[in-house]
């Protein structure tokens, strides 16, 4: 096997091919691009394209693609061939700066929301420098962003770019308060990827999940993940086998993947890379989403990347690892000197009232019909959004609201006065894995983002908000320096932190008790998704999204539209799934065993008359009892159903998907549920959760 340092970045046309590969004035044209985002001319597009094709096909490629992301969330790509007819029956290989710029995907069928008439449907791509292009499956792929003609962002990049935008441009008015000029701000992202792997056997006997990717019946396993031997237990063969062929071919694309383990629930695994700034980093999670499920076919597996495959057992999560960076500098990163602290005073203080003003914002980012079986459940972070900051941050801040000195662990008293600020130690406390957004030492996590999601949505909010913060703090420092600049900033910090203090919570998120606490400090608790959406429209958020030119108000409502549609098509889906399973699977297999246990009755008391059939008996009134539940529930899914498609405004239809369906389709599951643990094994028609975790 080829050497790691050999393969790494082996399809990636990053800085150090580009520097290999483009004339010097070039390079360095691409690189202003790139790191300081410059424009771009066409005569520089031209010559990197060329470049781009010639180590393209040196390669292997034949074919390009314009990578984007509609609002679907998931990847994108049509390949064009490199293929130029030079008329004379032979043909050359040619592309161009244009064909690197620009491409026209002909997308009338992704999802707009209402912001394209299919009539003018054609959006177009524009490519993203920031994020290198690379070679997969002998295509050539193209990060780009995704538009309308009128310039409206028909995809997830597009405004997360123009969320990094808003926090550069902020961030370094900041910094230039305390007397730093880097020459771009950047945040970063490291997202752990959660997944489950199972035999494509099981998969297969499963409509459920191929229709759903989420298990819609199914009794809890007679082990669960109670012995915790799963969690960083030995890695099963197969398993690790399409673990190393994930990190080859990821290392290949530049995926910088790192750390790889089994998770809490049996037959779930993690893998996180290293981070990178947000754009890549997000890029990184869509590739790594998309290789795990190609690869798992070549060991006779499936990646199932839903929020809750499995009723009962852990589910999978996205933590979002956060910062803010100058390139240099971490400023998240509680620093040596006092003037470092202030300046991560300013930044953790910007962060604490970005997340408390724009909770709904951040837990809407995150709400899905899957995630909806996750957050709130007992491992997952709850629904409502609160902050952690460890002891030792969590007194620090403690301290400068109360006003009074603030002593460390290693009580070495600290004088909160204007110019010596705590010089205080990297947190190294307890993690508190129940907190939806947690600092952990030098960056935040947040925990909600389920596994499928992609992760634009929560950073581009997260950005935005941050960037609010940076502004509101820069224009009340205006004009103010030295020694006034640090009085008014701490004393700005003091004021900031006394009003977010309620989004702190260092307790127990899955306790009973902080629902109704979070309540009383008015902290918002969305459980569904139908809950959960609503405010990305109010008149607070646009006005958040307009002021920093992230998102203008009609690209708001039709991303609010398209979740809301995605939702309700998903429950749909859900909803039909079920019906059909239990009509042609389910009921079925339970009536035929019903029936050859009654007959078994008849015979055996035929054969010997006043025999004890009492323990049959009673089986068959259990699966009569069950029988009849299940049709019940069938009907009662069955009518509302049908009433909850005819609905024509897609909120109400959310609505009652969440407060009447999706009640309704637990009771159905929990009927069938009852049944699969009384019913003969070889009469139950699909794989049990006892015969998909447990595989070899
Ligand atoms: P955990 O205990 O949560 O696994 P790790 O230290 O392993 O914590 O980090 C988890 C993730 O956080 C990794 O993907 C890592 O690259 C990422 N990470 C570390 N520092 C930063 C940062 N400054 N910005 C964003 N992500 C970061
Ligand atoms: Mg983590």
């Amino acid at each position: 096997m080829a050497k790691v340092s050999e393969i790494y970045g082996s399809m990636v046309f990053n800085e150090h091919t580009m520097q290999e590969r483009l004339p010097s004035a070039t390079y360095k044209s691409l690189l202003k691009t790139i790191k300081e985002s410059k424009p771009l001319d066409i005569e520089v597009a031209n010559v990197v394209a060329h470049a781009m094709k010639e180590w393209a096909i040196e390669k292997g490629a034949t074919h390009y693609t314009h990578w984007f992301q509609p609002l679907t969330g998931i990847t994108s790509e049509k390949h064009d061939s490199f293929l130029d007819p030079c008329g004379d029956g032979r043909a050359i290989m040619s592309f161009s700066g244009k064909e690197l710029i620009q491409g026209e995907p002909d997308a009338s069928s992704f999802p707009s929301g209402g912001l394209r008439a299919t009539f003018e449907a054609r959006g177009y791509t524009a490519w993203d420098p920031t994020s290198y292009a690379f070679i997969k499956d002998e295509v050539l792929c193209i990060p780009t962003a995704f538009c309308s003609y009128t310039g409206e962002a028909l995809d997830k990049k597009t405004p997360l770019l123009r969320s990094m935008s808003a926090i550069d441009e902020q961030a370094k008015r900041v910094l230039a308060l305390f007397g730093e000029k880097p020459l771009r701000v950047t945040t970063t992202v490291g997202a752990e990827q959660e997944y489950f792997l199972i035999s494509e056997k099981d998969y297969a006997q499963r409509q459920d999940l191929i229709m759903t990717g989420r298990t819609l019946f199914g009794y809890a396993p007679c082990k669960g993940q109670e012995l915790e031997e799963h969690y960083f237990g030995a890695i099963r063969p197969t398993v690790n086998e399409f673990m190393k062929e994930l990190d080859d071919e990821l290392w290949k694309l530049g995926v910088s993947a790192k750390t790889k383990h089994n998770e809490v629930a049996p037959a779930q695994h993690e893998l996180a890379p290293i981070f990178a700034n947000s754009n890549r980093g997000i890029d990184e999670n869509l590739l790594t989403m998309e290789k795990m499920r190609l690869l798992a076919s070549h060991y006779g597996l499936v990646c199932l990347q839903h929020e809750k495959p499995f009723e009962g057992i852990n589910g999978s999560g996205k933590h979002n690892n956060w910062s803010i960076s100058t390139g240099k500098t971490n400023l998240l990163e509680p620093g040596e000197s006092p003037m470092d602290n202030l300046r991560f005073l300013v930044f953790l203080t910007g962060v604490i009232q970005a997340v408390d003003d724009y909770q709904e914002l951040l837990r809407m980012s995150v709400a899905t019909a899957g995630n909806d079986h996750r957050l709130g459940a007992n491992e997952a972070p709850p629904a409502i959004i609160s902050m952690f900051l460890g002891d030792e941050l969590g007194a620090i801040v403690d301290a400068l609201i109360d006003d009074h000195e603030y002593t460390s662990a290693e009580k070495v008293a600290m004088d909160l006065g204007v110019s010596v600020l705590p010089n205080f130690l990297r947190d190294n406390t307890d993690r508190n894995r129940t907190s939806p957004f947690a600092f952990t030492g030098n960056k935040f996590e947040f925990r909600m983002p389920g596994s499928a999601v992609n992760l634009s949505d929560c950073n581009m909010i997260l950005n935005t908000a941050m960037a609010k913060s940076l502004k509101e703090f820069a224009d009340a420092m205006d004009g103010k320096t030295g020694e006034e600049f640090e009085a008014a900033a701490i004393a700005y910090i003091k004021d900031m932190l006394t009003k977010h203090q309620r989004i702190i919570f260092n307790g127990n998120g899955y306790s009973d008790e902080w629902p109704v606490e979070a309540e009383r400090r008015g902290l918002a608790n969305h459980r569904t998704t139908a809950d959960a959406l609503p405010c990305f429209v109010d008149p607070k958020s646009i006005a958040l999204f307009e002021e920093f030119g992230v998102l203008s108000e009609p690209e708001v409502r039709s991303r609010y539209e398209v979740k809301l549609e995605k939702y309700n098509k998903l429950v749909n889906i859900e909803a039909r799934t079920m019906k059909r399973m239990v009509r042609r699977a389910y009921l079925p297999a339970i009536n035929d065993y019903a029936a050859e246990v009654a007959s078994n009755i008849t015979t055996v008391k035929a054969a010997s008359a006043g025999a004890d059939m009492g323990q049959q008996e009673d089986l068959l009134k259990k699966l009569l009892a069950g029988i009849k539940e299940i049709n019940e529930q069938l009907i009662a899914l069955d009518e509302n159903h049908h009433a909850c498609v005819a609905l024509e405004d897609e909120q109400e239809q959310a609505d009652m998907n969440a407060h009447t369906i999706l009640p309704i389709m637990d009771k159905l599951r929990a009927a069938v549920d009852q049944m699969e643990i009384v019913t003969d094994r070889d009469h139950w028609p699909v794989p049990t959760y006892n015969d998909m975790l447990f595989y070899v």
